[in-house]
């Protein structure tokens, strides 16, 4: 390699601390305007410091309870102001969970996400989903949890009941939040993530693009869950999903190369955590899922609706793991000897998940 083009690397990111807790909005907007291949090399470089570059780590998300939040959250079809046709239920029976629990560590799932669309649990809510934890943990599964904000007695409840992970998104960053949500405030999200933090388990915690923020908005998130104490041992980076009814329902598409910009930010800025791609899935090919791959996803959500395909062969992302040569993510999990290792639901019914 000649000195002029050895000086032209894009490696100035590389050579500091990788692991920050301290950056600036002005630094993370420098990210993302790099030119395209500059970043993505910086990201694809730094993720193969931290994780296996052909594993992609596998999570099944399953509504526990669906509809009628009175929250506002402006992306959300679960929230009671907008109407958006969707079926309220009711929480699921302890047992009715375990049941499809049990489907996705035969379908070859590690981890099983639980999501409640709630502003928070109820006294009388807790009992059941600290069963729901319970029962999971003894199917051998990592757990993750989504039911809104949490008391630091809630949070250390689902803790001793074997809660591995609590998914609470910041969503966007506080100064475009008012635009999206206006029942809670940042700082009770945060509240919630500390006290998630303070009992020991493990923090899911990203957001959303596409939903008319701009790329100061972008870079301000990932700043706010660089520079939490801990980074999130997760990062969920949503596209926004569009549903008639709710007040995003028009907002005009995201560039997709601003969408990969955005997974590689996040690679750089937290590059031990798991980056992961959820909702707006269904909308990306197969192109857009390999450079996202290629700029530091390594995590992907599966929704609850895949439990029952019938013939997990034919799903779209086995057949592209099979083509890039990407293999699931496996964790040391006790199995019984007759469960199949590598099977997966058809992905094509993922959406926003709760926060
Ligand atoms: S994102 Fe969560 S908190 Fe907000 S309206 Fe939807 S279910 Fe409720």
């Amino acid at each position: 390699m000649s000195s002029s083009i050895a000086a032209a690397r894009p490696d100035s990111v590389l050579s500091r601390d990788e692991i920050r807790h301290d950056w600036t909005v002005e630094e993370v907007e420098a990210l993302f305007s790099q030119p395209f291949n500059d970043l993505l090399f910086q990201a694809q470089t730094l993720h193969r410091r931290y994780f296996d570059p052909n594993q992609v780590q596998v999570s099944t998300l399953l509504s526990i309870k669906t509809g009628a939040c009175p929250e506002d959250c402006a992306y959300c079809p679960q929230s009671t102001r907008y109407d958006t046709g969707l079926e309220a239920e009711k929480l699921m029976e302890v047992e009715k969970v375990l049941e499809q629990a049990r489907a996705a560590r035969a379908s070859g799932a590690t981890r099983f996400c639980m999501g409640a669309a709630w502003r928070c649990p109820k006294p009388r809510d807790m009992p059941h989903v600290v069963a729901m934890v319970r029962g999971v943990k003894e199917l051998g599964l990592e757990s993750c949890m989504t039911l809104g904000m949490l008391t630091r007695d809630q949070a250390e409840e689902l803790a001793d009941a074997g809660l591995d992970y609590y998914n609470h998104n910041l969503d966007t960053s506080p100064e475009f939040y008012g635009d999206i949500i206006t029942t809670r405030t940042y700082r009770d999200r945060l509240e919630t993530l500390e006290h998630v933090r303070e009992t020991g388990m493990k923090i899911c915690s990203g957001g959303i693009v596409g939903m008319g923020e701009q790329q100061r908005d972008r870079a301000g998130l990932l700043q706010q869950l660089a520079n939490l104490p801990q980074h999130p041992e997760s990062v969920p980076i949503n596209m926004l999903v569009r549903v008639q009814g709710t007040p995003l329902q028009d907002e005009e598409d995201l560039d997709p190369f601003e969408f990969i910009r955005t997974i590689a930010v996040a690679r750089i800025m937290m590059p031990a955590s798991h980056v992961r791609l959820s909702a707006g899935r269904e909308e990306m090919n197969e192109q857009m899922h390999a450079l996202a791959y290629f700029a530091g996803a390594n995590s992907i959500f599966y929704g609850e609706k895949l439990l029952t395909t019938p013939n997990p062969r034919s799903n779209a992302d086995m057949a592209l793991f099979d083509r890039l040569g990407i293999q699931p993510e496996q964790r040391e999990v006790e199995r019984p000897p007759e469960t199949p290792s590598a099977q997966f639901y058809n992905a094509a019914a993922a959406g926003t998940p709760a926060t």
